[in-house]
């Protein structure tokens, strides 16, 4: 498959970044990064664009590695040059056509402010015809508790992402919120909990940890 979600595995970065941190906004050293970067680069065969991600709604177009875009969403039309998004808790949400791909930062924020609509808008507008999506590991519909207020909001308009914990506090599955937003797409969920599985990175369990990543090409 032309692409990959990472998890902590592999890498250098130490605690609490072990091991294969590829944030470089989390307090883990510069170097480390790089190296763990440079090693999934190496992996795949070729060069990955990341974002400096701020929850918003922006969609940027890139052409080669340059910068880091302050952005949510990087689509490519090029081969040979991969998109990323890192995530701790949020879904990384991958899109492929047969003429570009895209990387989207789908967390609360991002579903309610429609980056993936955006998104798969934006690559209409390329040509892309068949649009596949992959849904990488999350925070789950059992696990993602959230206030009163928050809750409503997000239900109010995403009526599936109603969820509770096992113990019955409201939480939200933003999951099933995206997935009426992928319905023209061809959707495979490769959801998994990222709080319950020790072998990723989830900010809501550990509060200072690492990223890891949704990465996809052409
Ligand atoms: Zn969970």
């Amino acid at each position: 498959m032309p692409f990959i979600f990472t998890n902590r595995l592999g890498g250098v970065s130490k605690d609490p970044f072990t091991s294969a941190n590829l944030g470089d906004h989390v307090g883990d050293e510069a170097a480390s990064v790089l190296e763990n970067r440079a090693q999934l680069e190496s992996q795949i065969g070729m060069p990955i664009v990341f974002m400096n991600q701020v929850h918003g709604d922006t969609v940027v177009l890139v052409e080669e590695k340059t910068n880091t875009p302050t952005c949510d969403a990087l689509i490519t039309t090029e081969r040979k040059l991969a998109v990323a998004v890192m995530v701790a808790d949020c879904i990384p949400l991958l899109l492929k056509s047969d003429v570009a791909v895209a990387a989207v930062h789908v967390g609360r924020k991002g579903l309610m402010n429609g980056v993936a609509r955006k998104t798969i808008d934006a690559m209409r507008d390329l040509g892309a015809e068949v649009i596949h999506s992959y849904i990488g590991p999350n925070i789950c519909g059992s696990c993602y508790e959230v206030g009163a207020d928050i809750f409503s909001e997000v239900v109010s308009k995403y009526p599936s992402s109603d969820s509770s914990s096992r113990t019955g506090k409201a939480t939200l599955d933003l999951v099933s919120g995206l997935k009426t937003d992928l319905k023209d797409t061809v959707l495979l969920d490769l959801s998994s909990c990222v709080l319950e599985d020790k072998n990723s990175f989830s900010y809501r369990r550990d509060g200072i940890t690492g990223r890891q990543a949704g990465v996809i090409w052409l």
